[in-house]
């Protein structure tokens, strides 16, 4: 309990300056907070030195990421192995009537990655953006796939919303559409009006079931037809999700829409 209190104080610094946007301050806070709670790995909690090239992994962990190379699955961003030859069906996503175009993902979520994720979304760690940041730049496919167009995070429902303190799907996207620079921007085009609960325990059917409508257009939002929408999620599990968000962009007029999320689990 009180290590968690610690750990979440030193992230809040970093953060803090993380968002600021001055150098400065973004410097003189991780500063701070690195003399008084030292670094440690998000992965394997072993210490951090300046020559990790993450800020948050160590060395073994930053190059045990399981980075998505081409060629990969149209739908989902998994990654083939092996040759490729004819249709590219996939077992990850095949029972999926995607609503969408393609997708692409960044990284596979295990050990780190899926560190750096569970960091995000259950520890308040808003600093590890800025790994996930590098993870992204480093992957063409995801830039490629994201520039230029409007980024539409899968939101959360307000009450979990309340209970994080932020989306972490928004927050990827904001860094998706740094990373790439151009027009890419974001617009939280959606909302949640279904308090779903959690989807972890929940086969394909059952979660299809538990997302019915559980999506709708934010107040407000107006849908362009001529413009490119990626939905920007933080993992794709089965897609469902995905998919519950993209009948409802496309039933407001979206025609070219498109998935990506950092990792794929
Ligand atoms: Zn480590
Ligand atoms: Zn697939």
């Amino acid at each position: 309990m009180g290590l968690r209190v610690v750990r979440s104080l030193a992230g809040s610094l970093r953060a803090r300056g993380v968002e600021s946007g001055f150098a400065t301050v973004r410097a003189g806070w991780a500063g701070v907070a690195d003399i008084v709670f030292p670094r440690v790995c998000v992965a394997c909690r072993g210490p951090l030195t300046d020559d990790d090239g993450f800020r948050h992994l160590c060395s073994p962990c930053g190059a045990a990421v399981a980075r998505i190379r081409p060629p990969a699955c149209g739908v989902c961003g998994h990654p083939f192995w092996g040759v490729v030859e004819g249709a590219r069906t996939c077992v990850h996503c095949d029972r999926l009537a995607p609503r969408f175009g393609s997708g692409a993902a960044a990284v596979l979520l295990r050990g780190s990655a899926r560190a750096l994720v569970l960091e995000l979304k259950y520890h308040g760690g808003r600093h590890v953006l800025e790994d996930m940041a590098k993870l992204a730049r480093e992957s063409p496919q995801i830039i490629d796939h994201v520039k230029d167009a409007v980024l539409v995070p899968v939101p959360l429902h307000p009450r979990k919303q309340r209970e994080r303190g932020y989306n972490q799907s928004h927050l990827i996207a904001l860094m998706l559409a740094r990373s790439a620079g151009g027009t890419t921007c974001v617009r939280p085009l959606l909302r949640r009006i279904v308090d779903t609960v959690t989807q972890t325990a929940f086969d394909r059917k059952q979660r299809q079931a538990n997302l019915k409508n559980a999506f709708a257009l934010a107040s407000g939002a107006t849908i362009v037809s001529g413009t490119r929408y990626v939905l920007v999620d933080d993992v794709f599990t089965t897609g469902s999700t995905l998919n519950s968000c993209a009948g409802v962009l496309r039933e407001a007029g979206a025609v070219n829409l498109d998935v990506v999320t950092f990792g794929h689990g």
